[in-house]
């Protein structure tokens, strides 16, 4: 079987992968929940997705539709794991409360 190619885009909402460069800034078609999703879709480059592992990029598994990409042969490279170490955090900020004038011993 061949490799699909790496979508070109997806809806920023539902994370549906579209290949028609025509779809870009389009609502998204999926429905989700009997409810059409209300997203749209946007572009991609290739470096933001992946190859499935599960399925070598081909969609389907012994002829079924691979459940780890929805049969879409790649699945979007996570980029967002970075971010929650650089925050600082609330309980570094509540040691100064231990610093009370009030209880210092008087010189
Ligand atoms: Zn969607
Ligand atoms: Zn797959």
């Amino acid at each position: 079987m061949a490799k699909l190619n790496p979508p070109i885009g997806m809806c920023k909402k539902c994370g549906a992968s579209i290949w028609g460069y025509e779809l870009i800034k389009q609502h998204c078609s999926a429905i989700i929940e009997g409810k059409p999703c209300s997203g749209l879709y946007v572009k991609k480059d290739a470096s933001d997705w992946e190859e499935c592992r599960d399925c070598s990029a081909e969609g389907k598994i012994d002829g079924s539709s691979c459940t780890a990409c929805r049969g879409d042969g790649w699945v979007s490279v996570k980029k967002d794991v970075l971010k929650a170490s650089s925050l600082v955090r609330a309980d570094d900020i509540e040691t100064v409360d231990h610093v009370n004038p009030s209880s210092r011993p008087s010189l």
